[in-house]
């Protein structure tokens, strides 16, 4: 069986990664698993440990980094975040399509790591709608909406390094756009390894 593929997703904090995902992440189709990530950030109300991340402390966080259980890791407004390794290799062993949803300099690692990944940037239409949307939220206090609509926008900055930059105007036709970016890259990724 062909090993999975590894989907980069990124984009700035509040832009809707989630909203268009879960538009995309169920088509048979596309064969995706979510790789849930660890991280050391409390939990919001409505989430759930072990279905949006592994809930950690700083301390069990590290300990992951020094036993080298992280593919790529980032602090993100003062909190970690990591991609597990082993549970990554096994989705993509048993020939999943892997969509990591991660922000920009865990993206770059990976890139690095592996070159053969596809990456994806979901930008707003208007950093104005991205603070809207951000403050739409109400989950967080004033402080840390600052710290995020700051890191947004360095975020911004590093669209260039992605293969392809989707606005979400409209959620269903990013997600559509996105899910049509996967499969022709999975289809010219198969013909590549039939013609070896
Ligand atoms: P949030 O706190 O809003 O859930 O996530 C903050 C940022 O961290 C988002 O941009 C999210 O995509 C990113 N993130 C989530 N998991 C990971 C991960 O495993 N690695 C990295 N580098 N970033 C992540």
């Amino acid at each position: 069986m062909a090993r999975g593929l590894l989907i980069v997703f990124s984009g700035p904090s509040g832009v809707g990664k989630g909203t268009v995902r879960a538009l995309f992440a169920d088509r048979e189709e596309l064969n995706l698993a979510y790789s849930i990530s660890m991280t050391s950030r409390p939990m919001r109300p409505g989430e759930t440990d072990g279905v949006e991340y592994h809930f950690v402390s700083r301390d069990e966080f590290e300990k992951a980094i020094a036993n080298d259980e992280l593919l790529e890791y980032a602090e993100f407004v003062g909190n970690y975040y990591g991609t597990p390794k082993a549970y990554v290799e096994k989705l993509r062993d048993e020939g999943k399509n892997v969509l990591l949803e991660i922000e920009v300099q865990g993206a770059s690692i990976v890139k690095e790591k592996c070159p053969d990944a596809l990456s994806i940037f979901l930008i707003p239409p208007s950093m104005e709608e991205l603070e809207r949307r951000i403050r739409g939220r109400k989950t967080e206090p004033e402080e840390i909406i600052q710290q995020r609509l700051a890191k947004a926008q360095r975020e911004m900055n590093m669209m260039s390094r992605y293969q392809y930059v989707i606005c979400n105007d409209d959620a269903q036709l990013a997600a559509d756009i996105i899910a049509l970016i996967i499969e022709r890259y999975a289809r010219a990724k198969q013909q590549e390894e039939e013609q070896k």
